[in-house]
């Protein structure tokens, strides 16, 4: 029988490679112009600090799944 532990060659779990994040995504939600820092709009239903991941045509909560519609 195979040992199921230990260091085989192949990695089987399907595990995808991560990728290392190298600063937090946080940061780029801040911009700041000029003098002004302007930030992206955050979740009304999670509140200030979880913001809405920016998409061509909406903008969108990852924790509640909150969708908003940017109209153009
Ligand atoms: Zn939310």
């Amino acid at each position: 029988m195979a040992s199921l532990e230990g260091g085989s060659s192949k990695d089987r779990k399907g595990k995808k490679p991560h990728k290392n994040k190298p600063v937090s995504k946080k940061y780029a939600h801040y911009k700041v112009s000029g003098d002004k820092i302007t930030r992206d709009k955050y979740c009304p239903r999670c509140g200030a600090g979880i913001f809405l991941a920016n998409h061509k045509t909406r903008l969108y909560c990852g924790k509640c799944k909150y969708t908003e519609f940017i109209k153009k």
